[in-house]
């Protein structure tokens, strides 16, 4: 069976290994000049960035492709645990590193904030009962599946679901758990982890603390973009075909069935296409004649983010690889994201790699990703919103590191919606598909297969189970699973249970 899979973004890369190692013959058409999409990287003078993902947890479900191969993952690809998975900064002076390790963190927000350790623990394990509880439905099977509901254990799950939060802001939950704004702020922040807003994501949602205080946040050695390109190599050894610089201008179809696709005039036959494309553009531009499904098209889009890349002439000691210098007002930006624009005192996240990726900036300079969250694109002046918000996250910047910041710029670059949404085809330069504020969008997304065209696919951010690297590998599995069901291995089952 040929199986031509549009775009190597990370979701294309893992349905293609896993499709390699289930034996068949497959094809990736990627339009870029190398792989990656989203998580891929660049060089602005003598500075290295990651251009998208900085944050990655999970690492386990890029180990399990090549365990499914057979293959040694570190003979591929090697990354470290960061021992502070994030630095938080206030403006009236607080600092707080957040640990790793769930008792670290506990004790550190007792020593600056005042909140007792036994409270963040137990709430730390009330996210990891949350996970436990629906993470193996809600991202690791299909939830357009009959199948996936006949089995007794999904039912008794999703049976006490509601007890969990479900009809609850995020935010309520953190409310409810904490007296201390500033430790419920630092726990809303998770929503924009799938580009949500706190105040309306589902309270089920605040088992994401639990993905970074007991899996751990990674660096891979070489940066970010090591992921991409092992994952590459791996499909390569695999004898998958890549088609580098080869947009694919439309999956052909012939009635109810996919028969091949085309490149201009060219017609290439195959027995399935799986679109690692955004859902929306797979139809919008690949699917001319094909009847859409417009609800799931006209869905709430998650956010986007303008992005300064920042070559700078100092090192900082008091900054990790991740860090946040948070807002004053929280409701008020996230009020004004959905509003379609950016709050004047914006929450501003820094990362930079060069302390500990050799080589990403030189001798005494960091490599500065600084990101903030902006709303999806719709008809913003965008050169206006960038120069306002580079005013003031340099203000921000310098009103609370004490340096002028500006001055310290050696090279300098910027991605907004539209760029986000020309370079990597996001709709609307939507960083995680679409949003998750409602408690049935897990439901709403796009399903792993089309109901209505035989042999056709979806995989990536805009489909099932959502966007971020973990989920993307998630979806692929489950893609994956579609098309060739015993795909299911000790290694999967190893490591679903870490
Ligand atoms: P994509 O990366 O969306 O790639 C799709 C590929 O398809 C692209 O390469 C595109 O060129 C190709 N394509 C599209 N149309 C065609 C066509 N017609 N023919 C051929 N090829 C085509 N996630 C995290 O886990 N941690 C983070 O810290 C994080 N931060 C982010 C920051 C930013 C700025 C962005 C943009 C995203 C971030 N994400 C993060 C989200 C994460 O990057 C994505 O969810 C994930 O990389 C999407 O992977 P994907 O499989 O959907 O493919």
């Amino acid at each position: 069976m040929r199986t031509a899979i549009i775009g190597a973004g990370i979701g294309g890369l893992a349905t293609a290994v896993r499709l390699a190692v289930a034996g068949h013959e497959v094809t990736v058409f990627e339009k870029n000049d190398g792989p990656g999409g989203k998580l891929t990287e660049f060089s602005l003078e003598d500075y290295r960035f990651d251009l998208g993902p900085s944050l990655f947890t999970m690492p386990q479900y890029v180990d399990e492709l090549f365990e499914l191969a057979g293959r040694d993952p570190r003979e591929y690809f090697e990354y470290e645990r960061l021992p502070v998975v994030c630095h938080y900064f206030w403006e009236d002076g607080t600092r707080l590193r957040a640990h790793a390790a769930a008792e670290d963190f506990a004790a550190e927000a007792e020593r600056v904030l005042g909140v007792e350790a036994e409270s963040t623990l137990a709430f730390l394990r009330q996210a990891e009962k949350k996970y436990r509880l629906t993470g193996r439905i809600f991202l690791e099977k299909s939830l357009h599946r009959l199948r996936t509901w006949l089995d007794p254990g999904v039912l008794g799950a999703v049976l006490r679901i509601p007890g969990y939060d479900l009809h609850r802001s995020m935010h309520r939950v953190h409310e409810r758990a904490f007296a201390e704004p500033k430790l419920v702020q630092l726990f809303d922040r998770f929503a924009t982890y799938n580009g949500s807003n706190p105040y309306r994501a589902p309270g089920l949602l605040s088992m994401i603390p639990h993905f970074e205080h007991h899996f751990g946040a990674y660096l891979p050695t070489g940066g970010m973009y090591d992921i991409s390109k092992s994952v590459h190599a791996l499909a390569r050894d695999l004898g998958v075909a890549f088609h580098f610089g080869t947009g694919i201008d439309e999956i052909l179809l012939e009635k109810d069935r996919v028969s091949g696709v085309r490149i201009g005039a060219e017609r290439l036959p195959f027995d399935r296409v799986v679109s690692n494309a955004d859902v929306f553009f797979t139809y919008e531009k690949l699917l001319p004649t094909a009847r859409k499904p417009e609800r799931i098209l006209r869905q709430q889009k998650s956010t986007s983010a303008i992005i300064f890349y920042w070559g700078i002439a100092r090192r900082f000691s008091e900054l990790g690889v991740h860090n946040i210098f948070f807002s004053e007002d929280y409701r008020r930006e996230f009020a004004d994201l959905e509003a379609g624009t950016l709050y004047a005192d914006p929450t501003v996240y820094v990362n930079q790699t060069a302390g500990r990726v050799p080589g990403d900036a030189p001798e005494g300079h960091e490599n500065w990703f600084v990101m903030i969250n902006a709303p999806y694109k719709r008809d913003q002046d965008w050169d206006e919103l960038v120069a306002l918000t580079r005013r003031r996250t340099l203000e921000k910047l310098r009103r609370i590191l004490g340096v002028d910041i500006e001055a310290l710029i050696r090279a300098e670059t910027h991605l907004d919606p539209r760029s986000i949404e020309s370079r990597t085809g996001s709709h609307l330069g939507a960083l995680y598909g679409t949003s998750s504020n409602s408690p049935l969008a897990a439901f709403l997304r796009h399903p792993n297969f089309s109901r209505r065209i035989d042999g056709l696919y979806f995989v990536g951010g805009s489909a099932h189970p959502g966007g971020g690297i973990p989920l993307c590998l998630l979806s692929a599995k489950i893609t994956a699973d579609q098309i060739s069901p015993p795909l299911v291995s000790r290694a999967s089952a190893r490591a679903a249970r870490r």
